[in-house]
């Protein structure tokens, strides 16, 4: 037990169900597995364990709602109607689905807030994007117009992590609906608490029965079956790497189309030059922000020789002051980590990071902190580009500094990783911000900034952390088929093949 008393949310639900065709269902054999919260690690509740049965009936009702059903074929305004309505329900639902989501995954209370109103701005923004839609047309001469057209793709399989599960979920559902898809959900299994939320949200915004599918599961069973059915044209799948390699190798049977948002070691680079106090904020900020448990966290400090070892003690030191504490508490910085199976490896790393580097801030549990999945923020300096903290996603409060000499070194230890999510440059020098901007091999750079994104810009990796962008008008792109139409407007000459003689 907790040292603590952890109060449970009040009326925490504690049998979470698949939602199909508009209404709750068990698992056909009936089979659940437990989940437990990562400060007590004792069951609160039992999940419908889905499997290719469940799956089969969720891609029928998909695909019903698809083929006969209003949903595909309304106007892009009355979508839009719709996501606003899921929007508000996020909003009024917005304290309830931080206490959820804090209680299950362990992510500080102020930060979970967070997630739930970028949840609701991701309906919002992908109904603003519908209705603004245009698509290409092309005038040829006088003979012939081309034009394009975008029609939804059918059923999608949607398949998110554990991390930030709420905000992940809706930055799925939000595109796919809004293009007009019927969709199957497949939550992480560590942290299915905040989806229960979700049918009640859809059905009191008016989306039509089978079009919103929601399927519990364990990834090997009911993820596998998603993305091997061949009625699901599109997987977007938000994971670890080497789960993405699986996904793509049997979507291949099928020739789905995939968008692969993978892990990341991304790289956070500090110029002698740079606005000290900034970068060391958006340093701690980076790592220590979401557990760690953070896709684009800059895990990967690279400080330049002049400042390095004043850097390296700022960061201790800010490391050493995070407040670690109760994932409810409003002062918490750092919660827990997501699942003992998790915490046990995140450790591992860390004493992994013992022999192969300096320590200098964190390590261990915090004193204060008995039980539960607790870690102190974690800086290692000197850290070898050889080394396994070096390489390897952590996916926890765990941070590796590495000096470097001149801007080409720093971009080749940037770029020294297998990732390419996310970069951060710090230099008050913008031009070489933008010169190592363009060299760092990663899908988005922020220059003397800590990661905000804009919902309109483009979102993804390269090399080993993702295929293809989400975001914008790149997310309708992936959920929809394009269709290029021509007509002859005027007197198109066509060679009249057996008229000779
Ligand atoms: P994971 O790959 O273990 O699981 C992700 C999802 O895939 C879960 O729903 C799981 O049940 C399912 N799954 C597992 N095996 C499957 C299979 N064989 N077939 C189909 N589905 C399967 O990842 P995780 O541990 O839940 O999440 C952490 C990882 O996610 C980290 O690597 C992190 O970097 C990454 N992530 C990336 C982004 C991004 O946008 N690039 C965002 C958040 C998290």
């Amino acid at each position: 037990m907790a040292e603590q008393a952890v109060p449970r949310p009040v009326d925490l639900p504690s049998d979470l169900r698949h939602f199909i065709d508009g209404k709750p269902a068990s698992s056909v054999d009936g089979a659940t597995f437990p989940v437990a919260d990562p400060v007590t690690n004792e069951v609160y509740g039992r999940v419908a364990a889905g499997d290719a049965a469940d799956i089969d009936l969720a891609v029928a009702a998909a695909k019903r709602a698809f083929t006969d059903g209003p949903w595909p074929r309304l106007t892009a305004r009355e979508r839009a109607k719709i996501l606003n309505k899921i929007a508000d329900g996020i909003e009024v639902r917005a304290e309830r689905l931080a206490e959820l989501e804090t209680f299950d995954t362990g992510l500080p209370i102020t930060q979970a807030r967070g997630q739930a109103h970028r949840a609701a701005e991701n309906f919002r923004y992908f109904a603003d994007v519908i209705v603004a839609l245009h698509e290409e047309a092309y005038i040829v001469g006088d003979k012939q117009v081309n034009y394009a057209i975008r029609q939804p793709a059918g059923v999608a399989g949607l398949i998110t992590p554990w991390n930030t599960p709420f905000m992940l979920e809706t930055w799925k559902l939000a595109p796919s609906l809004a293009s007009g898809c019927t969709v199957i959900l497949k939550p992480a299994e560590w942290s299915p608490l905040s989806a229960s939320l979700l049918p009640e949200i859809m059905a009191e915004a008016g989306v039509p029965d089978g079009v919103f599918n929601l399927v519990h599961g364990i990834g090997e069973q009911a993820g596998a079956a998603l993305v091997a059915h061949p009625d699901v044209p599109r997987i977007s799948f938000t994971g670890e790497s080497g789960t993405g390699q699986i996904i793509m190798r049997t979507s291949a049977e099928n020739l789905k189309e995939v968008s692969m948002e993978l892990g990341g070691k991304s790289p956070c680079v500090v110029f002698a030059d740079a606005d000290f106090d900034r970068a060391v904020d958006a340093a701690v900020f980076g790592v220590f922000s979401l557990n760690g448990e953070r896709c684009t966290a800059s895990s990967r400090v690279l400080v330049q020789r002049e400042i390095y070892d004043r850097f390296v003690e700022a960061l201790a030191a800010r490391a050493a002051a995070v407040k670690v504490g109760m994932p409810a508490d409003a002062d918490t910085e750092v919660g827990a980590l997501i699942h003992p199976e998790h915490y046990a490896r995140v450790l591992e790393y860390v004493e992994i990071g013992k022999r192969e580097a300096r320590l200098v801030a964190g390590g261990d549990r915090p004193a204060h902190l008995t039980s539960g999945n607790f870690l102190q923020p974690t800086v290692f300096a000197d850290v070898r580009p050889d080394a396994r903290i070096f390489q390897e996603e952590i996916f926890g409060p765990v941070v590796g500094v590495t000096p470097f000499d001149t801007e080409e070194e720093a971009i080749e230890l940037a770029n020294a990783t297998k990732y390419g999510l996310a970069g951060y440059v710090w230099t008050k020098d913008l031009q070489r911000g933008h010169r190592v901007a363009r060299a760092v091999q990663s899908g988005m750079v922020w220059i003397n900034s800590h990661n905000v994104r804009d919902l309109r810009t483009p979102f993804g990796g390269i090399k080993a952390s993702g295929v293809g962008q989400e975001g914008g008008v790149h997310s309708i792109d992936f959920y929809s088929d394009v269709r290029a139409i021509h007509v002859a407007v005027g007197d198109l000459h066509t060679p009249q093949f057996g008229k000779q003689g």
